[in-house]
């Protein structure tokens, strides 16, 4: 008899995407003149085509792949050396941060190293997760049989979650008990919440205090306009002995099709065995991808390499300068239209007060059947984004100014 990984029954049915579709698929048929307007600002994915310079890097390395005489087969497990010291000497070192080439690892993005990296960690871990919070951190965790089942709110037992709510500013205080692995993510999906260097700061000292690991998502860093906000935990004095970052060219370089992200692992965090010896993680991490990856398709790796150009770096700024019109576009618009307005100044994500005590899903099928928009309902990402929902900006800017349009028409009163 072959047994199946049982964890994964405890997950709480994919609902959110799919339940979207369905919703606006059965609004579609019943409505085929309002479905030619319907504009979705739902998924948070990227619509403007890719950077040049990583389309002729890319194209360049195919050419490469295809005469004798620059042919390559495998690469670095761990990726190539000409895009791991771009990475650790550009967004890095030349910022003050101490990390060294060997300390970058290359993969086919941050989602897969954010559940890959469970691979390395041990099962009696208490994991503390923020609430609203991108899925994959949970359900990685749940998948993995570090929770118990979940309760009617679809919360984890064994989880310790941090609430994100307006009162906070969406960035939760460490907690008041023993959290050994903590998921931290800023700017923030689902609100567009930055942290503070003094907030980050408390967190690199719970680490310190409770030899804690901090997980670090800095998937929209590139987004970040208001100075003096740290773009990686790494920018904190001590986190380096306390934390791993993951990064993504996902949202700056439109590499949502693509794929190619990257994690930090330095060598100086330590974790504990279960005799009270402590090893580097970055031994384990660097052994997990020799023994169950070959890395990055050469081209895509190329195409990352040439983000760092002075070319790339400017088509890039120019993609997220694009996403951020839209976001200011839309927030000036909801905050006109009197809702509650919150996130889209370092991030692409606008996170929007549902009006007149609406639930989320209410205001899902409001903005749906009267302004033929779609967002994303707030519950959707953990139980306090209850009576919220996000607006993307990853949208065309005609939409997005039409969306502006009619949520200024719209009466929420
Ligand atoms: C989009 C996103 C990522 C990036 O995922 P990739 O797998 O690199 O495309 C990571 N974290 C968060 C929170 C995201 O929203």
């Amino acid at each position: 008899m072959a047994y199946l990984n049982e964890n994964y029954l405890k997950l709480q049915a994919g609902y959110l995407f799919p339940e979207i579709g369905r919703r606006v698929q059965e609004f579609c048929a019943a409505n085929p003149e309002a479905a030619k307007r319907l504009i979705r600002c739902g998924i948070g994915d990227v619509t403007e085509p890719l950077p040049p310079a990583a389309v002729s890097a890319m194209k360049k390395a195919v050419d490469e792949l295809s005469v004798r005489e620059t042919f390559r087969g495998y690469g670095h497990e761990q990726g190539g050396n000409f895009l791991r010291s771009k990475i650790a000497q550009l967004d890095y070192r030349d910022r003050g941060m101490e990390i060294a080439d060997d300390e970058i690892f290359v993969s086919d993005g941050s989602k897969s190293d954010c559940g890959f990296i469970l691979d390395v960690l041990g099962d009696r871990n208490r994991i503390a997760i923020t609430d609203p919070v991108y899925p994959v951190y949970v359900d990685t965790n749940v998948m993995a049989g570090h929770t118990g089942p979940a309760d009617e709110s679809g919360r984890y037992e064994g989880i310790i979650y941090l609430p994100c709510r307006a009162e906070n500013g969406f960035v939760p205080e460490p907690p008041n008990e023993q959290a050994d692995i903590v998921y931290l993510c800023f700017p923030n999906n689902p609100t567009g919440a930055v942290a503070t260097r003094a907030q980050l700061e408390k967190w690199v000292a719970y680490a310190q205090a409770h030899h804690a690991l901090l997980l670090y998502d800095a998937a929209y860093e590139g987004y970040i306009s208001e100075p003096g906000i740290p773009r990686s935990i790494f920018e904190i004095p001590g986190a380096t002995e306390c934390a791993v970052e993951f990064r993504s060219f996902s949202k700056t370089g439109g590499f949502t099709g693509v794929r190619c992200g990257f994690t930090v692992m330095t060598k100086q965090l330590l974790l504990q065995t279960s005799d009270g010896r402590e090893l580097p993680l970055h031994r384990l991490w660097h052994r997990r991808w020799s023994t169950k990856t070959n890395s990055v398709s050469y081209p895509v790796q190329r195409g990352a390499e040439a983000l760092y150009s002075p070319e790339g770096r400017q088509q890039v700024r120019g993609l997220i300068d694009y996403y951020m019109g839209n976001a200011r576009i839309l927030s000036a618009a909801a905050a006109r239209a009197g809702l509650g307005v919150y996130g889209g100044k370092n991030a692409p994500y606008i996170w929007v007060r549902t009006p007149a005590g609406l639930t989320s899903w209410q205001m899902f099928d409001r903005m749906l059947h009267d302004l033929n928009v779609v967002i994303t309902p707030g519950s959707g990402f953990g139980s306090e984004g209850e009576g919220y929902f996000r607006i993307s900006a990853f949208n065309s800017r005609a939409n997005a100014e039409e969306v502006a349009r009619r949520l200024e028409a719209a009466s929420f009163s």
